[in-house]
C-alpha cells in the first residue's frame, strides 16, 4: 500500500519513512510545498501524511486544492503548533485525522490504519490481486492460485510493490530502493534471492523476468 508522506523535516522523515517502511508500506517522501501537491495531484496513494508547515507553498493550501480538484485520498495532518484552530482549519480543508507533533511512530500508524480502514473500498481496498496472485494488506496474507503462501515482511513489501502495478517492469534496483531503502549492488543481489524465494514458494513463472530490463507480474504476451 503506497503512501505519500509530505515532511520537511529530514529526522522526522526518516524516522517515520523506515517505521511506515517496517509496517509494510511503500513510501514515497517529498519535502518542498509544490512537490507535495504535484505528487499527490498525480500520484495514486492509498493514503497521505500532511505536514502542515512545509516551504514553498504551506499544507493547508495544498490540502484546499487536491479537495478542490476532488482528490479523495485519506489524509493524516501533522502539525508542529498543534493549536485547536489550526485543527478546526485542517478539518475544514478536508483533513480525515490530525496529529499533534511530537508524536509516536506507533501512534502515527494506528491513526493510519484507522484512516485506511474507514476508507474501505475504493483506492484503499485491502485486498489487491495480479498474476494468480491475491495480497492482503491488512491480515498480512498472500494466496497464489488460492494456496497460502508464506512470506517473510520483505518478501511482502516486494511482491505488493509488483502487484500495485502489475502491468510494468521493474527494475531490481528500483525495487531495492523501494522495498530496503537501498539502491546498490548488494540491495539488487538481495532483490534477486527474494525473487528466487517466492517463485520457490508459489511456481517458477509466477513473477517473470524481462532479460535486462527487470521483473513483472505481467506473463508473456500481455
Ligand atoms: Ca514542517
Amino acid at each position: 500500500m503506497r503512501i505519500l508522506l509530505a515532511e520537511d523535516d529530514q529526522t522526522i522523515a526518516d524516522h517515520t519513512r523506515s517505521k511506515l517502511e517496517l509496517e509494510g508500506f511503500l513510501v514515497d517522501h517529498r519535502a518542498s510545498g509544490p512537490d507535495v501537491w504535484a505528487e499527490g495531484e498525480t500520484g495514486d496513494y492509498a493514503a497521505i501524511i500532511l505536514d502542515l508547515g512545509l516551504p514553498g507553498m504551506d499544507g493547508l493550501s495544498i490540502l484546499k486544492r487536491w479537495r478542490a480538484a476532488g482528490l479523495d485520498t485519506p489524509i493524516l495532518v501533522l502539525t508542529a503548533r498543534g493549536s485547536w484552530m489550526e485543527r478546526v482549519d485542517g478539518f475544514d480543508a478536508g483533513a480525515d485525522d490530525y496529529l499533534p507533533k511530537p508524536f509516536r511512530s506507533e501512534e502515527l500508524v494506528a491513526r493510519l490504519r484507522a484512516l485506511l480502514r474507514r476508507a474501505g473500498g475504493g483506492r484503499a481496498k485491502a485486498t489487491a490481486s495480479a498474476g494468480g496472485f491475491v495480497l492482503d494488506e491488512t491480515a498480512r496474507r498472500v494466496t497464489y492460485d488460492d494456496r497460502p503462501v508464506d512470506l517473510t515482511p520483505l518478501e511482502f513489501r516486494l511482491l505488493a510493490l509488483l502487484i500495485a502495478e502489475p502491468q510494468r517492469v521493474f527494475d531490481p534496483i528500483e525495487i531495492a530502493r523501494q522495498v530496503q531503502g537501498r539502491d546498490d549492488d548488494a540491495g539488487k543481489n538481495a532483490v534477486e534471492a527474494m525473487i528466487a524465494r517466492i517463485r520457490r514458494k508459489t511456481h517458477p513463472t509466477a513473477i517473470a523476468t524481462r532479460r535486462g530490463f527487470g521483473y513483472t507480474l505481467a506473463g508473456e504476451g500481455a
